[in-house]
């Protein structure tokens, strides 16, 4: 297929008009060129060029996926935590569309907008008192990459340029971009590819006391050791409060959050709490640090924060850390994307923030959670089945050997249903609208895949 095959397709031009408009055009579209297309050509997330299936999916409704070939499948994984209130929502719809016809962008360097302003107070809002100062920027990572400069700049502005490192957690995730990657687990972040260009930071182990078990004060010792040796050189610690998602679906104990709150302020460290995948409800608590009562100096938020309608992520500080980077030598925080702020991003964030917190988010999450408990309960007894957790509306499976990835998804999808599994873990995280029904549908199907594995 020639170079500009695809745009010449019809469906390109599709969107706009009435809901499913685009599955109309969409299905004029010849799927076996254009899949062979993007196997040539299109990269996917963490795949080889060309590697493995990919399915078409056309629209999207509720918590259903459209396949090209006219098939629906129940969504379990929220797009990856964002779709919080489900796809093509129509509160959410207009929130686009009306600030479409005012503005889709403008610069926000020397300028500002209403959907900035509006979500930047909603965020002051819902988070802890002392955070009231807000970055908005274009993705997770990217709000990760800010709130690492923000700690550095800020020991740079007292004096103190050797506070340049960061105490992460092992089987932590926090981003794709250089400095996010240099603070995800250094396995699984695959470290030694990118030596002398990934800055080396300093790894606490894993959290291990799990979150319902009781407290083990020998779970936070090794970290009180790290911390206290490494003091005079740490910026910040950065951590996933309670839930480690994309490295390991792991959830542990309050009390760990606690503990390293007192020892961040006890060695002058900051505390950097990345609620890029646990923010917005999924957790059971609207931040996972809720658990724990406990407030950082930087917060990061994105994945959910639209709605899962476009990328947009924030990292918000305090007015202590702000003024202080406001008085180094380079004198503002070095930072500034050209999509800052995107007035579509920021308007339909504010919707989807009105529609959770107008509606009964923790009811759903609740019910989510005592379902998945039940359901997945038929797990634990199976060959090859490691643990079985929930906490809020994360259900997590997870098996003693690697799952094979491109044949458990091809079943899931014969199963009428979207989960893609990792590693050894089998994971639902359905947008909060979902029915009890489909819910069983999803539940069932990781059952029943894994009892025939
Ligand atoms: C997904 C994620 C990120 C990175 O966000 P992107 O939008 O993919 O760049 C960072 N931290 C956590 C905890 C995440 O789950």
């Amino acid at each position: 297929m020639g170079k500009r095959g695809l745009q010449d397709e019809p469906g390109r031009e599709a969107g706009g008009g009435p809901r499913g408009a685009g599955t109309d055009s969409e299905r004029g579209r010849d799927w076996a060129s254009a899949l062979a297309w993007d196997q040539a050509h299109l990269w996917h997330p963490y795949a080889a060029a060309g590697e493995g299936p990919v399915w078409p999916v056309v629209s999207a409704e509720g918590v259903r996926l459209r396949l090209a070939d006219g098939r629906t499948l129940i969504d379990g994984m929220s797009s990856w935590w964002a779709v919080i209130h489900g796809y093509n929502h129509p509160v959410l719809n207009r929130a686009v569309r009306e600030q479409l016809d005012r503005l889709a962008h403008v610069m926000f360097g020397g300028l500002t907008h209403g959907p900035a302003i509006d979500l930047a107070k909603r965020l002051v809002d819902l988070t802890p008192t002392p955070l009231e100062r807000v970055f908005l920027c274009d993705s997770g990572s990217v709000a990760v990459e800010v709130a690492i400069k923000m700690a550095i700049q800020y020991w740079q502005a007292r004096g103190q340029p050797a506070k340049h490192r960061l105490l992460a957690l092992r089987g932590g995730y926090h981003g794709d971009t250089l400095a996010a990657m240099s603070v995800c687990d250094p396995i699984t972040g695959m470290h030694r590819l990118f030596t002398g260009l990934v800055p080396q930071q300093i790894f606490a182990p894993r959290p291990t006391c799990p979150f319902d078990a009781p407290w083990d004060p020998s779970a936070i010792a090794e970290f009180a050791q790290l911390i206290a040796a490494h003091k005079d050189e740490l910026a910040a610690v950065i951590l996933e409060p309670i839930v480690q998602g994309a490295g390991g679906m792991w959830f542990y104990h309050p009390q760990y959050l606690r503990e390293v709150r007192a020892l961040c302020d006890a060695h002058d460290v900051l505390l950097i709490a990345d609620e890029i995948a646990t923010g917005f409800g999924r957790t059971g608590r609207l931040l996972a640090l809720d658990y724990a009562g406990v407030a950082p100096d930087i917060l990061c938020l994105g994945k959910a924060l639209t709605g899962g309608y476009m990328t947009l992520a924030a990292t918000l500080t305090t007015a202590r850390i702000a003024a202080g980077i406001a008085h180094s030598d380079a004198g503002c925080l070095m930072h500034g994307p050209t999509f800052m702020a995107n007035p579509l991003a920021c308007a339909v964030a504010v919707a989807s923030i009105d529609l959770l917190m107008a509606g009964d988010w923790q009811d759903r999450v609740r019910r989510i959670a005592d379902q998945m408990t039940r359901e997945l309960e038929a797990c634990r007894g199976l060959d090859g089945v490691r643990d079985v957790r929930v906490l809020g509306a994360i259900g997590v499976v997870e098996t003693e050997a690697p799952c094979d990835l491109h044949a458990l998804m091809a079943r899931f999808v014969d199963a009428g249903v979207w989960i893609r599994p990792f590693g050894r873990l089998i994971y639902l995280m359905p947008p909060y609208v979902i029915s009890p029904d489909d819910l069983s549908v999803l539940t069932a199907s990781v059952v029943r895949v894994l009892s025939d594995a």
